[in-house]
């Protein structure tokens, strides 16, 4: 089949692979003329496990290309997937601007049948805000080009997006009931017949389900983890482990071991932004959903618990203490800095006075891109006192270090040498906001360790 894809980010650049490695014909745009003149030449704006490869063979073997011209990327196909950012507004909403300026401009050079699929996340309703706009552009153009809207919202993993778009869990198609729902939803089908393997993934329900399915979805994710670092907050106050709390809850299959470990807080593009974004639907439809805003608030205090430790440690004033930092990607496999925890951490520390030198094994670049804003927005209030470092290795962070703080869950943190830790750092300090080491093992060596929820003596 012929698939355009419309925003050539995670989910764009993710979608158009493997849509094109199934053999579909497709074409990404995007109109930032950069990257996409990266992606012509050969090389991914974004780190993904996989992509490269996807992007590269695809390429070559002529079903994959890339424009930054809306007009071709119109006509090239029937399907059209908008994957453009729905970042937060002010009051937490999503901001619509970037889905509705392509509908108009899909509208603008629609010659026929099209099919406009949405796969960015979007609050309950905007199936209908899109064909209202395509609407008004076409009977302007006066040009009734027969259309319809599906909601295809995305589940995908950064860090395993390629298999999940290749093995998913589940496909979610929103339709509606007129004769071109139906034949898009039989469109849609096709196109998703390759990812099925022995049993039947596509749930097919109406567009409204499949746009609040995708919030109920990162909601209840985000939930479990606030919950999990509330009880973790709690452990550590009444002598328990929250790691140990975790094994005896997670084998109950009710419950389950997925997303049940606490730490420093989730970040990321997408449970933070669509959290908020569903409590400001609850507000828009008089629903006060107060879960989510006692989820939305853990989370940000949460962010700030090592910080805590810290000050609590070694005092408000930081301006002789320098910290190692092992990890700034929101989580492991991505180079995705949005809403990071490291980010706040960091920025706490700087304000304080620390120096602090750290260092992500694939991060590194958007992480100086992050932390360079958002220390430009703590310089407008005041000087600052501190200096933030990003050096090149994990090695390197430890130079003169006072204290280590771990924010990512890396695989090459896991298992570091503890002895040549407790020989480099000058307060022997391991601030774990993963919960990765044993602190009974890190006593041993005569390391002060604090996770989040753990309890020191075994
Ligand atoms: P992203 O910011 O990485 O990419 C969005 C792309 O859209 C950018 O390259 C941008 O230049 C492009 N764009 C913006 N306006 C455009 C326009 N008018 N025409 C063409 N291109 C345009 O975003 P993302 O992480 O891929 O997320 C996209 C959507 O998918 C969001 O709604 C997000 O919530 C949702 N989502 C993301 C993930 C994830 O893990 N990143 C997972 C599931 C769903």
């Amino acid at each position: 089949m012929r698939v355009s894809i419309i925003g050539s980010g995670y989910v764009g650049l993710v979608s158009a692979a493997c849509l094109a490695e199934v053999g579909n014909k497709v074409l990404c745009c995007d109109i930032d003329t950069a990257k996409i003149d990266q992606l012509k030449s050969g090389s991914s704006p974004i780190y993904e496990p996989g992509l490269d490869e996807l992007l590269e063979r695809n390429q070559r073997e002529q079903r994959l290309d890339f424009s930054a011209c809306i007009e071709d990327a119109v006509n090239h196909a029937e399907l059209i997937f908008i994957c453009v950012g729905t970042p937060p507004k002010e009051d937490g909403s999503a901001d619509l601007q970037h889905v509705v300026r392509v509908a108009q401009q899909i509208a603008e050079h629609m010659n026929g049948f099209k099919v406009i699929i949405n796969k960015s996340t979007v609050p309950v309703g905007t199936g209908e805000r899109v064909a209202e706009e395509v609407r008004r552009v076409l009977i302007q153009r006066n040009a009734l080009h027969p259309f319809t809207v599906v909601s295809n919202p995305e589940f995908l993993k950064e860090g395993a997006a390629i298999d999940d778009f290749l093995r998913p869990d589940r496909i979610v198609l929103g339709t509606d009931h007129t004769p071109a729902g139906q034949r898009a939803l039989r469109m849609m089908k096709a196109l998703y017949a390759p990812f099925q393997r022995h049993h039947e993934r596509l749930i097919c329900m109406d567009v409204r389900s499949a746009e609040l399915t995708k919030y109920a979805a990162n909601a209840m994710l985000a939930t479990r983890i606030s919950f999990m670092n509330e009880l973790a907050n709690l452990a550590e106050k009444i002598g328990a482990d929250i790691e140990q709390v975790r094994a005896g809850i997670g084998s109950d299959p009710r419950i389950g071991f997925s997303f049940l470990y606490a730490g420093c807080g989730y970040g990321g593009s997408c449970f933070p932004k669509d959290v908020r974004a569903l409590i400001q639907t609850g507000v828009d439809a008089g629903e006060n959903l107060s879960i989510l805003r006692a989820v939305n608030n853990s989370n940000q205090r949460q962010k700030r618990v090592l910080v805590e430790k810290i000050i609590q440690r070694f005092g408000e004033d930081l301006s002789n203490m320098t910290f190692a930092m092992w990890g700034l990607a929101f989580k492991p496999e991505t180079d995705d800095m949005r809403e990071a925890s490291s980010r706040t951490i960091a920025a706490e520390l700087v304000l304080r006075g620390a120096t602090v030198q750290a260092f992500d094994p694939i991060a590194n670049e958007t992480a100086r891109r992050a932390m360079d804003e958002d220390l430009t927005n703590f310089r407008q209030d005041g000087p600052l006192l501190g200096h933030f470092e990003i050096v090149k290795t994990q090695e390197d962070t430890l130079i003169n270090a006072d204290a280590l703080i771990v924010c990512t869950e890396w695989r090459m943190f896991k298992s570091p040498d503890f002895l040549m830790l407790s020989r480099t750092l000058r307060e022997k300090a391991v601030f774990d906001g993963r919960n990765l080491y044993d602190p009974a093992l890190l006593a041993d060596y005569g390391l002060i360790y604090e996770g989040v929820g753990r309890r020191a003596e075994p």
